[in-house]
């Protein structure tokens, strides 16, 4: 991968981004999706953002031996914290991390007047979708896309969000496996689904064997694996 050629899953992330946004990639080891944006001129401005400094002297070496330096800022810091709001960001790209890293970033950033709120997210978290889309729920924020994909024997789900006009209420199966994912059912989703449910099958198998079982774990699982079986079958 390079930021001509991205992944598949950068390019849907790419895919997703609004035409002259104001980007603020977050995790951006490399820098290889503002790159790929700037040099296709899908972007006004972006600002790649990397806490650890190995991957943010990357990034700083991509940006400038692409030339790119006036479009694309590098900066080192922990998540939304390397934003003010006079950088007008309007965009944030969030992608490759847990889902549960992904919310805290944003929590952060917004805790610290870092982000409006009001900013379009597009966000691939690598696990614990579910825990993002609450997120977004409960931020006011509503699902304008979603994208599954698999690559390189991974399956990765991309979601795009925006601010709802009207309060979003989704259900658990919808947060689970995603609205339009869960409508679309593609055979992607299915082949993820049915991996999910062979794992939680194994692990029940394995509390229910174990001496002392966690039934609060138990209750979850079984809840789950219905909910899956439920959806594809
Ligand atoms: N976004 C790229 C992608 O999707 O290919 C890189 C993904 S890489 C697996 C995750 C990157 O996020 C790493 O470079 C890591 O240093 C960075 N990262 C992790 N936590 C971060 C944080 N709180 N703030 C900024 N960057 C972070």
């Amino acid at each position: 991968m390079n930021s001509i050629h991205l992944s598949k899953r950068l390019e849907q992330v790419a895919d997703y981004v609004d035409t002259d946004a104001r980007l603020a990639d977050i995790g951006s080891d490399h820098a290889y999706l503002p790159c790929y944006l700037a040099e296709k001129g899908q972007i006004e401005y972006a600002i790649a953002g990397e806490v650890v400094d190995g991957p943010f002297q990357n990034a700083l070496k991509e940006v400038r031996q692409k030339g790119l330096e006036e479009k694309i800022d590098v900066r080192l810091g922990d998540g939304l914290m390397v934003l003010s709001t006079d950088d007008k960001i309007d965009t944030i790209t969030i992608a490759g991390m847990g889902g549960a890293l992904i919310r805290s970033i944003l929590e952060n950033g917004q805790s610290n007047q870092r982000i409006t709120g009001k900013e379009t997210l597009i966000l691939q978290p690598n696990v614990f979708e579910e825990t993002v889309r609450r997120y977004l729920m409960a931020n006011n924020y509503t699902i304008a896309a979603e994208s599954i994909l698999e690559e390189n024997e991974k399956i990765y789900e991309i979601i795009k969000a925006i601010p709802a006009d009207v309060p979003v209420d989704y259900s658990k199966k919808e947060c689970l496996f995603g609205p339009f994912l869960s409508k679309e059912k593609s055979d992607t989703f299915i082949k993820k689904w049915n991996q999910q449910l062979q794992t939680d099958l194994f692990i029940l198998g394995q509390i229910e064997q174990s001496k002392d079982p966690d039934e609060t774990k138990m209750t979850k699982l079984k809840e789950e694996i219905r909910l899956i079986k439920e959806m594809i079958t």
